[in-house]
């Protein structure tokens, strides 16, 4: 049996892994940036991933993973600590006492927002797949609630899509986020970065005779409704399974006729910025309430020691929902500029000059929109056409939210299913 995989992130890199332990000749393709969302720039002789990632206590097959990858050394749980900026001022809102001086929501307000959170963890995520975020919060907490905090947090997130989406995408990120110590939340990271991971699956995939070309694939070569092959340029390579990792709108394009229905996806314009002087005070992520042309601000080194970098690096992001949007039509420089004028409005005193470097990562694909009915939405390993699987962040391990965790899950899910069908046909021969 020989397999191709389209796309090198952690869903590909995954069902290599899982083939080649198997024996399995295996080749992934990779258009871009091996680890996919998770690659990584490497700078100043060290890695610092493309757009910020951190890992959860819950994400049980990844923990593993780095440790059957001789990794958990290198596993550290570090202090997310997390503001608000609102009319002006940051808020710190990481213990029960901060929370309680946030004085944009009243005693009430956070007795109902407490509320909220014990009730969520008590409901089934997939019960309220049809249910909007907003009605949900409306509903339980109330106006001021919805206003004061969480409709910032959908807008940054999902943009113009915010009022879309479901209420078990809430759920869902509620349960993980609201799983912290009295003292704050901690939160995983691999000293040198998930760098380190990308590149220990390589390593194990290409030492099993496992491939790893960086190409992309643009078609794929099916007759009578079967796997045929996969094309890359104008070479054509045979393979009788094709696991596609890559978004339905990428998969429809490169098959002669579309194959699966529209997901919507959003993108993202994720800056990087090392600095001389360190930005915020003490804080890894500072969600913003203000018309400003992003939504988050990420200072990597008060999460990872400073001293693993030697300089101040900070992620300016915001996520964009279509390709009109000027983030992915402006060039790199304008984008760059555009967010250093937010910062100039964020951050009194902020001078330019501090700006050692900066890197943008842009991609239309970098998250599926898990609008209400998604649970209906999430695409099968096994597709019409055999020897045709799909893994990826439209996979069920990762609805109602995707993560590494549950990339991880659906290419070795999909790597399963393709076992299955290769026992059931020798058993038929
Ligand atoms: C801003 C941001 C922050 C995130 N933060 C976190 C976090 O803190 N924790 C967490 O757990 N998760 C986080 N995630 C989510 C996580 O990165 C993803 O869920 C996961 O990496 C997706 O892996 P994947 O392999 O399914 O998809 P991808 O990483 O998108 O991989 C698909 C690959 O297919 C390739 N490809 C597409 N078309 C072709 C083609 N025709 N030929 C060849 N290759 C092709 C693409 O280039 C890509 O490399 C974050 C994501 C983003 C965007």
């Amino acid at each position: 049996m020989t397999v191709a995989v389209i796309g090198a992130g952690l869903s590909g890199l995954c069902a290599g892994y899982e083939l080649s332990k198997k024996g399995i000749d295996v080749a992934i393709f990779e258009k871009s940036g091996i680890g996919g969302l998770v690659s990584s720039y490497h700078v100043n002789g060290y890695h610092i991933e493309k757009y910020y990632h951190h890992l959860f206590r819950s994400d049980e097959t990844i923990l593993k993973l780095i440790s059957d990858l001789g990794l958990s050394s290198k596993l550290e749980w570090l202090k997310g600590t997390t503001g608000y900026y609102n009319n002006g001022k940051i808020y710190p809102l990481n213990t029960a006492s901060e929370i309680l001086q946030y004085p944009y929501l009243s005693l009430f307000g956070k007795a109902k927002l407490a509320l909220l959170v014990l009730r969520s963890k008590r409901k089934n995520i997939e019960d309220l797949d049809n249910i909007t975020a907003k009605d949900f919060i409306l509903n339980t907490a109330g106006k001021s609630v919805y206003e004061n905090f969480f409709e910032p947090l959908l807008k940054s997130k999902f943009g113009d899509e915010k009022d879309t989406v479901s209420a078990s995408w809430l759920l869902s990120r509620i349960k993980i986020r609201s799983d912290r110590s009295p003292g704050g939340e901690r939160l995983g990271y691999l000293k040198g970065g998930f760098y380190l991971l990308v590149e220990a699956m390589l390593k194990e995939i290409e030492d099993r005779g496992g491939e790893i070309k960086k190409t992309p694939v643009n078609k794929l070569i099916i007759k009578n409704n079967k796997v045929n092959g996969i094309k890359t340029g104008n070479k054509f390579i045979s393979c009788d399974n094709i696991i596609s990792t890559a978004s339905p709108i990428v998969l429809n394009k490169i098959t002669a006729t579309p194959l699966i229905k529209r997901i919507k996806y959003q993108g993202t314009a994720c800056a990087t910025f090392a600095l001389k002087e360190r930005l915020m005070e003490n804080l890894y992520w500072l969600n913003i309430k203000a018309d400003l042309p992003f939504g988050a601000v990420i200072e990597h080194t008060n999460f990872a020691p400073f001293d693993d970098y030697g300089e101040h690096l900070v992620y300016v992001t915001s996520y964009f929902n279509d390709l009109n949007n000027p983030l992915w039509k402006m060039s790199e420089e304008q984008v760059i500029k555009l967010y250093l004028s937010g910062l100039k409005k964020l951050f009194q005193g902020f001078s330019e000059s501090v700006i050692k470097w900066w890197k943008l990562a842009r991609n239309v694909d970098t998250a599926p929109i898990f609008e209400t009915g998604f649970r209906n939405k999430v695409l099968p390993y096994k597709t019409k056409i055999r020897g045709l699987y799909l893994a990826g962040m439209f996979s069920l391990p990762n609805y109602p939210e995707r993560s590494m965790n549950g990339s991880i899950n659906a290419g070795s899910e999909c790597v399963r299913n393709i076992l299955e069908d290769e026992f059931a046909e020798r058993k038929k021969c």
